[in-house]
């Protein structure tokens, strides 16, 4: 199976802090890629850099087997931040604002909010949303553009636990339609529950990549801080 995204040698360094050591990791076509570490460990960083919003100091990455560029931008799609939706706009029009600012068709907006489970809470405003709700609009606003690829850093956090719930079910659906997804986070039963492939990153460097399932069998992950590493 081809990759949609090859990191080669990545590295980042603030000042005095080395974000990122020579990160080389592949995420395979049709995966669920969980980025798993503690807090700093350079999941966000990676991700700002293959998402063209953070330079990296060295290294090259490759989306669909060519260099970045406008089309390969395309065909992702990203939740890096929580949006700032309209408190009392409806989840449509709120969408609409997106679907807008990404000149994409109204007519996927209806498509958009059926694969995140708010259509008959459409007309709501978002300020009445709960925490999920909230949520899943906001990966509903990252879908817009019909993306190969979904790229969402901790998309559980803050959550209560129905919003946790929700959100990973939404994940596995989308993964489902065909997409790939490329998740950091630092709960290793988050990525043990959704994923199908990981990285383990410690300190900027990778321990450890491949299939969830044999990373499990192989590996003696410790907790730390409610995280996971190795
Ligand atoms: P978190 O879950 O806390 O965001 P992370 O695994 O995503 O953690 P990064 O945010 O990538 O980790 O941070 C990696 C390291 O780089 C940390 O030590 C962080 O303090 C540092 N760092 C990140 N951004 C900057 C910046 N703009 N300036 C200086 N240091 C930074």
């Amino acid at each position: 199976m081809a990759n949609v995204l090859d990191i080669q040698g990545l590295s980042k360094r603030y000042k005095s802090v080395q974000a990122l050591d020579q990160l080389s990791i592949s995420v395979p076509e049709g995966s669920i890629y969980g980025l798993l570490g503690p807090n700093g460990s350079g999941k966000t960083t990676t991700l700002g850099i293959v998402l063209d919003v953070i330079n990296p100091t060295a290294g090259t990455f490759r989306w669909f087997g060519e260099a970045p560029s406008k089309s390969t931008k395309r065909r992702i799609g990203a939740l890096l931040e929580t949006p700032n939706f309209y408190p009392y706009l409806n989840g449509f029009q709120n969408l609409r604002i997106t679907a807008d600012i990404k000149q994409v068709p109204h007519a996927q907006i209806q498509h958009v909010l059926e694969t995140v489970g708010l259509a008959h809470r459409q007309h709501n405003d978002f300020k009445g949303y709960s925490l999920g709700m909230k949520q899943r609009l906001a990966i509903g606003a990252a879908l817009l553009g019909d993306p190969e690829v979904l790229v969402l850093d901790e998309p559980t956090n803050g959550l209560d636990p129905e919003g946790i719930a929700e959100v990973r079910e939404l994940i596995l659906n989308v993964a489902q339609q065909g997409k790939t997804i490329l998740l950091a986070s630092h709960l290793l039963d988050e990525v043990e529950k959704v994923c199908t492939h990981m990285a383990v990153l410690r300190a900027g460097k990778l321990k450890v990549e491949g299939p969830v399932q044999s990373i499990m069998a192989t590996n003696d992950l410790v907790f730390i801080n409610g995280g996971a590493s190795l």
